[in-house]
């Protein structure tokens, strides 16, 4: 008996560790990376679009149309783009960036109309952090609405991911839930909220009923598509991208949350959105082999990758 039980002991101890390791995999994955503080400004860059222009040395301003403003933050190291979406009543801004300075600087100089923040997601790169916005509306998700405490929701270190660079988890006050698929009346401008999860569960995107657009947030970028973060879920992208499918028109701009490759505002099509979905259908149906260990990088396009879990930890 005895000789069996120190083999016995060691291989539970192994799969013990193992499991510790695949449970906090983003843990393990996330920490070589992490240094605990916010990425040193990059320089200033030259290669700017001819069409922007900064507010500072730190925000550029890059407009779509008259009312309809991208605020690039090219010198964080995340390259990212909030909007300003202005109506004749009200404006919203979709994203603060990580709050290394403080955007409704720029957004007071562009409009005196009252502002309400919505966050595409709450990774903290979104959701402006220390910045504390005068309206804050997120979207309606029963799991959400539960754990928010009166009107205050905290969020978790899984839906915020900040640590990394040294930012506090945020206690947000909501001022209004959206539903999915409701409107938002901006005085002769409508939006309407899309529920697109698979980045993040809590994940939304912008559809201008006047112009067609649609604002994508993390959902929809030139780059690599991360899915394989702690909320992420290969089912929900795939459900995302037919929910935008269903409303995107053929010559429509969708507009992402970071810089692509090119010094522009970062921006795909409905062409991009189908390749999606193709891309997330030959995975789910095991047609694709991915490159790499963790997280995995499966080919959408010449402009999009999506980077995933292991085929094994994959949930659809
Ligand atoms: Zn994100």
């Amino acid at each position: 008996m005895g000789s069996f039980k120190k083999p016995l002991i060691a291989l539970l101890l192994l799969l013990l560790f193992i499991g510790l390791g695949v449970w906090q995999r983003h843990l393990l994955v996330f920490s070589p990376w992490s240094s605990g503080e916010t990425p040193p400004l990059l320089a200033m860059p030259t290669d700017v679009s001819p069409d922007s222009y900064w507010y500072d040395d730190y925000f550029l301003v890059e407009p779509i149309d008259s009312a309809t403003f991208a605020i690039a933050e090219p010198r964080y190291a995340q390259l990212n783009y909030s909007y300003l979406i202005i109506g004749t009543d009200k404006a919203i801004l979709f994203d603060a960036g990580p709050g290394v300075r403080d955007i409704r600087m720029v957004t007071r100089s562009l409009t005196d109309l009252p502002i309400t923040f919505i966050p595409s997601h709450f990774h903290f790169d979104h959701i402006g952090n220390e910045v504390t916005f005068e309206n804050v509306a997120v979207v309606d998700l029963p799991y959400l609405r539960d754990r928010a405490d009166g009107n205050v929701l905290t969020l978790t270190w899984q839906e915020h991911l900040g640590s990394g660079e040294g930012f506090d988890l945020p206690m947000l006050e909501i001022d209004e839930w959206l539903e999915p698929d409701s409107l938002i009346e901006l005085g002769e401008r409508q939006l309407q909220v899309l529920y697109t999860p698979g980045h993040t569960t809590d994940s939304v995107s912008l559809l201008d009923l006047n112009t067609g657009a649609i604002f994508s947030g993390d959902f929809l970028y030139p780059g690599n598509l991360y899915a394989f973060l702690p909320t992420s879920h290969m089912g929900e992208y795939l459900a995302g991208a037919e929910t935008v499918l269903a409303v995107v028109e053929p010559d429509a701009a969708l507009y992402g949350a970071h810089r692509g490759p090119e010094p522009v505002i970062p921006q795909l099509g409905k062409q991009d959105v189908e390749d999606l979905q193709a891309a997330l259908l030959r995975i789910k149906q095991r047609e694709v082999n991915g490159i790499g260990t963790f997280p995995v990088s499966y080919p959408v396009n010449s402009r999009l990758n999506i980077l995933a879990e292991p085929r094994w930890l994959q949930s659809w």
